[in-house]
């Protein structure tokens, strides 16, 4: 039944964001950037109704960092998702990197690490960044890298550009997923 959602709702999207989209390919390139389309990404947090707050801070902390994709909390046609459990290998996002899947909160997890941290990570995979875990705190996609004392949720400046990169041409038709668990390898921290 959720899928018929993400459905419906692509196709709408797709026909509402065509006519913003096909307008800065016929004007001049220098105004490319100011004529890009936002795409709005609806998100549910009905199945993690534990963790509704740090979803929508983390949500905020990309709309604030962010102006190509907006995330806005909807409880029907939303196409992404976020759940909550227990799973032996973690949270992950489960997501095409474009807006599209379902983001899992693990309990056991959500104990160890700061939470808002983990729901804006697993919200830049779904915005289309990879894992990072090498990197410093101050890089959100570090993810549980830097060990369950760091607590920066937000994204730096590159991976904030990087979305905006992602994003500039607006919309895009749902694409395969990619399952992305948060198991932190040997030898990190
Ligand atoms: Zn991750």
């Amino acid at each position: 039944m959720s899928r018929k959602f993400v459905l419906s709702g692509a196709a709408a999207l797709a026909v509402a964001a065509a006519p913003l989209i096909a307008a800065p390919a016929t004007a001049a390139p220098a105004h490319a950037d100011q004529t890009a389309a936002v795409t709005t990404v609806y998100y549910s947090t009905s199945g993690a109704p534990s963790f509704r707050d740090e979803i929508n801070a983390g949500a905020a902390n990309w709309n604030n960092a962010v102006s190509n994709v907006k995330l806005v909390e909807r409880s029907s046609g939303a196409s992404l998702t976020y759940v909550e459990g227990n799973d032996p290998r973690g949270s992950y996002a489960q997501s095409d990197g474009h807006g599209n899947g379902t983001v899992f909160i693990d309990y056991t997890q959500a104990q160890e690490y700061y939470t808002i941290r983990i729901t804006a990570h697993e919200t830049g995979h779904v915005l289309g960044l990879p894992d990072h875990y090498e990197g410093p705190c101050s890089e959100l996609m570090s993810g549980g890298g830097p060990g369950p004392s760091c607590t920066n949720a937000n994204p730096d400046s590159q991976e904030s550009a990087q979305v905006e990169q992602l994003w500039a041409n607006g919309f895009r038709a749902a694409g395969p997923q990619q399952r992305i668990y948060e198991e932190i390898p040997a030898g990190i921290h």
